[in-house]
Order: structure tokens, then C-alpha cells, then sequence
């Protein structure tokens, strides 16, 4: 642990009143055991910042179940939505910042952790903006549309010595954990092959999510980078090239601005490959790992759940959780415990795939094998 970050995590915890550590307790947010040590005397306080569906139907539910955090204030340019959430959530209005007050949030002492729900091409702003007022981060995905992006929001929450997480609810997740363990164990032996693909029928073709330059792109940006990530997280390495090929638009008034469907592979240094599809006109989710002796499987894959998994000796057998309790409370677990996050949940991995994503792009465009390395 380098000096400025402990030197932070002295300082964050003093804020949080934190000093002593008493931090994890008997049983998780979902009644299991998860240590004998003393409940945290404070929860982190959190702000979530853009009340659209996935902070109105996801996030703010599962603040209602965490241990390690609790909704504190919210961050929204449309009032109504302040008022109902006033109310729902019993909020104190000094805790209410609209996108022009937002900054005031550096006095507020019940926040610690402002988590950008907005759509992707706001995330660079609000996460700067975030760690200018020393909070700490959580940035949905994709963390942003550009590496340059990505980069500068790293460095800022590197200046302010604060955290990012990125929304990777999935590596909290124990289907998606198994199967992590069993390609990077190599359980099944080596991985040959994996089909890893996400994708749904968009609705309101006038949403953000179909304008380039707030979404960075079609399907991929929102869903295929599941699929970009699990291929990432089963086989434990990093691509060397990548091909793409987008499929003709069947609905081409609809999709003007943005892919309708898109297909890519990558080539890992072990000599796997992967085969993955994203779309905005079918669902399609699974994530399928050929091994040189056997496969396993999960399918629905990267959806709020239950997930559902099998292998090549049986079903995949555990526990069925809320993905956004145990994303919040496992990073917030870690700020409170002042300790530094796993790479694969922070802005580096968040990069990482950012990167992919542009590169995808790149191949599709110009019909090209790209190196990665
Ligand atoms: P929504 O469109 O439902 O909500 C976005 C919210 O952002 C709006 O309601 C609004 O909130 C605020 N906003 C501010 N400026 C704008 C603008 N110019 N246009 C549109 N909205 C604006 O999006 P989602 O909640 O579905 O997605 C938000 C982010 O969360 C995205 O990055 C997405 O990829 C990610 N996401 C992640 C999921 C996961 O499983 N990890 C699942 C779903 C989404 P207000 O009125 O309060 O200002």
C-alpha cells in the first residue's frame, strides 16, 4: 500500500468516524455468514446521481438491503423526481443537489460515495466532478466512451486520493464467481473456446441509448460489454486481436445513428477464442466455455437474475442474491475497511474494457484483424 493511499484511508476514515475499525458483522445482507466481527458503527452514505430506471427500480431497492451503506441524497435535474424521492426515502433536502449544485456536495458530511447513473457520455463529468469534492466513486458502465476518458477520470480520482469502482455487479455475483474459478482453475482443463453474448429488443427508439453521442454506440456499449468482459473474466487473459463484422440493419430507420447488431472475436495468448454477439433487436444471453475436458455454462448470464449454470459433470448449484446489495456492499465493505479494491472491480478494469470496445468498433469499420498488443 503506497503512502498516499493510506495516508487517505487514515483521512476517510476519520471522516467517516471510523478510526477504530469495527467493521463486518455475522451475516451478510442476504442472511449468511460473512464474519464474527462487531456491525459497522456507520454506514457509508451514498448519493446516487441521475434517478432513471436502473437507480429507481435496481440501486435504490437494494440500499434498502445493504449493510455496509444506505441511501443518503441523490443528485437529479428533474424536482419531481427529488420530491417523490424525499418522501420515499425519507432524505433530508440538504442531501437533494440538482446538476448546478452538485459541487456543494464536498460539505456535505453524509455523503462518502457518489455513484454516476447517468448515461455513459456524462460519466467522465460527473466522476471528475465527484473526486474534485473528495468522494468516493462508482461509475456505472461503461465507464466511459473513450480510453482518453477513462484515463482522465482515473487520474483525477488518483489526485483526490479516492477510489473508483465501476458497476460490475457480476463480479459480486456467485454463478458468475463459480465460473470464474472453474475457467481460471482450468477445472475442465484448458479453455478452447467460449460464446459470450448479451443482447435484447431496445424499446423507445428516441432514448439516449440510440444516440451516438451520448450512448458511444448501439448494443455493444450498453450489453456487449458483458459479453467483452465475461470472455475477459472466464479465460483470466487479455485478447491479442480482435475481428468484428456488423450485421445489415433490419430495421434501418431505426437504427440510424447507432449498430443494430454486431459480431467479434478475440484470439487470447493461449491460443482460445471467443465468439460473441450483441443486438438491440433479440435477446440473447449466455456464456459457454468449451474446455479440453469438458464446458460449462451459465445462461441467462449477466441479467439481474437468477442466473442459471450447468457443466459437463452437473448442474452449477448456488446461492441466488441481489446483484446490485452485494456489488454496493462488497466496495463499500472495502472503503470502510480502508482497503484498496480489487483491480477487477475499479476505473483500470473499467479501462480495460473501453479499450476492447473501441478496438471492436475499429474492426467492424474498416473489416480488419486489430492487434491488441
Ligand atoms: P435512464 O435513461 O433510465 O436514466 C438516466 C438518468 O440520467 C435520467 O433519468 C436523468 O435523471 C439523468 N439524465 C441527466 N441528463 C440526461 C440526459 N441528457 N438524457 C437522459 N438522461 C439524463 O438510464 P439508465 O438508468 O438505464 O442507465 C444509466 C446508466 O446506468 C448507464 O450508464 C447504463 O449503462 C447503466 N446501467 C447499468 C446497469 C447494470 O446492470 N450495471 C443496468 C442499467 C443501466 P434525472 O431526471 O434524475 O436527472
Amino acid at each position: 500500500m503506497n503512502n498516499s493511499f493510506s495516508q487517505n484511508r487514515r483521512q476517510f476514515l476519520s471522516t467517516i468516524g471510523a478510526s477504530t475499525l469495527t467493521i463486518p458483522t455475522l451475516t451478510d445482507a442476504f442472511g449468511r455468514a460473512v464474519s464474527a466481527q462487531p456491525a459497522p458503527d456507520r454506514k457509508l452514505g451514498i448519493a446516487l446521481v441521475g434517478l432513471g430506471n436502473y437507480s429507481k427500480n435496481q440501486l435504490a431497492p437494494a440500499l434498502q438491503q445493504t449493510q455496509y451503506c444506505r441511501l443518503a441524497g441523490v443528485v437529479t435535474g428533474t424536482p419531481a423526481k427529488a420530491d417523490e424521492w424525499m418522501k420515499k426515502y425519507d432524505i433530508p433536502k440538504a442531501n437533494v443537489y440538482d446538476y448546478k449544485t452538485f459541487d456543494r456536495i464536498a460539505n456535505n458530511k453524509d455523503i462518502d460515495v457518489v455513484y454516476v447513473v447517468l448515461p455513459n457520455s456524462m460519466h467522465p463529468e460527473y466522476v471528475i466532478r465527484a473526486a474534485q469534492a473528495g468522494k468516493q466513486v462508482i461509475c456505472e458502465k461503461p465507464m466511459a466512451i473513450t480510453e482518453k476518458e477513462c484515463q482522465s477520470m482515473m487520474d483525477a480520482c488518483n489526485k483526490a486520493n479516492v477510489q473508483l469502482a465501476i458497476g460490475y455487479r457480476l463480479h459480486y455475483e456467485p454463478f458468475t464467481k463459480e465460473v470464474i474459478r472453474l475457467g481460471q482453475e482450468k477445472v475442465f482443463g484448458p479453455i478452447k473456446f467460449v460464446e459470450a453474448s448479451d443482447g435484447f429488443r431496445i424499446g423507445d427508439p428516441t432514448q439516449w441509448r440510440m444516440k451516438k453521442v451520448m450512448a458511444g454506440g448501439g448494443p455493444l456499449m450498453d450489453v456487449g460489454i458483458y459479453a467483452v468482459n465475461a470472455a475477459r473474466y472466464v479465460t483470466g487473459e487479455e485478447p491479442i486481436s480482435v475481428t468484428a463484422q456488423f450485421s445489415p440493419k433490419t430495421e434501418p430507420e431505426k437504427f440510424k445513428d447507432v449498430e443494430e447488431t454486431l459480431f467479434w472475436q478475440f484470439t487470447f495468448p493461449s491460443g482460445a477464442v471467443s465468439n460473441s454477439t450483441t443486438s438491440y433487436t433479440t435477446g440473447i444471453e449466455r456464456l459457454y466455455a468449451a474446455c479440453e475436458k469438458g464446458w460449462f455454462e451459465l445462461s441467462p448470464a449477466f441479467g439481474y437474475g437468477p442466473l442459471k449454470g450447468r457443466t459437463s459433470k452437473g448442474p452449477i448449484e448456488q446461492p441466488i442474491v441481489n446483484h446490485q446489495a452485494m456489488h454496493l456492499d462488497g466496495v463499500c465493505k472495502d472503503l470502510l475497511d480502508g482497503k484498496k479494491l480489487p483491480d477487477h472491480v475499479t476505473g483500470a478494469e473499467g479501462k480495460r474494457d473501453v479499450r476492447l470496445l473501441q478496438a471492436i468498433y475499429r474492426a467492424a469499420e474498416t473489416g480488419n484483424k486489430i492487434k491488441l498488443v
